[in-house]
């Protein structure tokens, strides 16, 4: 099968990776790299990779069938457009986009010039989420009520452009982007029908540097997500609560352990002798009316994100991250950027497709 031919925008952090890993895939062939700075270009070609001298001179290179781009959040729109006017399908770099109606254009540019568009939302092969999907899917939790998903640090934002507002810069659009889209694949058979958000600034006015968003789905389930960087000791990775069992990944590391109720009824259990009393409530059940069991961490290739879309280019595979799926998760984002502007919940619309 002949690969499929790629060049990068953007030679920085996650620019190299996609150097490194596109090929790793073994579907595609990196021509070449376009970074502004001339430290980067440099760089490549110290790594044995074609620096095109500028834009234009990548876009004119024919060869090349797919652009990655990868550089700071504000820069996406413009980039993909031309790309895309230039013949090339696009990856973009999340979040794909600051706005739903940014995200539009780039839709409307995908249609006009008959390009693919994706964005990399790598984090859907993570081993901890796809345990909790399984977790979720498989019924043996009961009714889930709550499911809790959690990245803290403590290290702060990093102190480049990810701390400035003009270049799309803080948490929400740094992790949120990950965190609500696997929230989404998790709970699949849902509408998100409002949220509640609040966001920290801790060591930064212009951006946020953590948050706390609640989505409420139909039906009465409520999922947290959360994220900061000044915690020196984190809450479990996944956390999720039915009416039978509760699944909880405790870092990412980690392996999925369930532990189920068989015998609602048989409640009875040795009190907690607390400094101010005795607890029955709250005291724990024992092995006798639960079972444990665990949910190993599957077998997962990020590579199959770049196999998945060289594919879509022959005409061969559905894209796995849909122009649909962009557009809930940027609509969320907004509407928590609006809940915590306004102190309040908000609707959200159209976030089922
Ligand atoms: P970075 O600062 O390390 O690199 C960005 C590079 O883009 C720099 O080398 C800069 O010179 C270059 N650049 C800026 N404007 C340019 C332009 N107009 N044309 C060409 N080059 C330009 O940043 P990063 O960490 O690599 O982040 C880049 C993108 O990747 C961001 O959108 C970020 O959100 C995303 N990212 C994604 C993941 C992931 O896991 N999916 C991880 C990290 C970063």
């Amino acid at each position: 099968m002949s690969k499929t031919n790629a060049a990068i925008i953007g030679y920085g952090g996650m620019g190299s990776w996609h150097g490194k890993y596109l090929l790793a895939s073994d579907v595609a062939n990196l021509c070449g790299i376009y970074d502004i700075k001339e430290e980067r270009r440099k760089l490549a070609q110290e790594n044995g990779i074609r620096a095109y001298s500028s834009l234009e001179e990548l876009l004119g290179d024919e060869s090349v069938e797919i652009v990655t781009i990868a550089v700071p959040n504000d820069r996406h729109k413009p980039l993909a457009i031309k790309a895309m006017e230039a013949g090339k399908h696009v990856i973009c770099e999340k979040p794909v986009t600051l706005s739903s109606a940014d995200l539009k254009e780039i839709f409307d540019a995908s249609e006009r010039c008959g390009r693919l568009f994706t964005t990399h939302q790598n984090r859907r092969w993570d081993c901890d989420y796809l345990m909790m999907k399984e977790a979720y899917a498989s019924g043996k939790l009961g009714k889930v009520f709550g499911v809790e998903s959690r990245y803290q640090g403590s290290r702060g934002i990093p102190g480049d452009w990810r701390g400035r507002k003009e270049y799309g810069g803080g948490m929400m659009l740094d992790w949120g982007v990950h965190l609500i889209d696997q929230m989404l694949g998790i709970v699949y058979d849902k509408k998100v029908e409002s949220l509640y958000c609040r966001f920290d600034h801790l060591t930064n006015d212009e951006v946020d540097d953590g948050f706390k968003l609640d989505l409420y789905f139909e039906g009465g389930l409520t999922a947290r997500i959360e994220v900061g960087t000044s915690h020196f000791l984190s809450l479990p990775r996944f956390f999720m609560a039915g009416t039978s069992g509760t699944a909880m990944v405790n870092d990412w590391r980690d392996r999925c352990r369930l532990v189920c109720c068989d015998k609602w009824e048989e409640k009875d259990v040795k009190p907690v002798v607390t400094a101010a009393g005795l607890t029955k409530t709250m005291a724990p059940r024992d092995e006798k009316t639960t079972t444990e069991s665990f949910i190993e961490r599957p077998a997962s290739d990020v590579h199959d994100f770049y196999r998945n879309f060289c594919a879509a280019v022959r005409g061969e595979a559905e894209m796995t991250v849909t122009h649909a799926q962009l557009m809930r998760v940027m609509k969320i984002m907004e509407a928590s950027f609006l809940s915590d502007e306004k102190r309040e919940p908000v609707k959200v619309e159209d976030c089922i497709y």
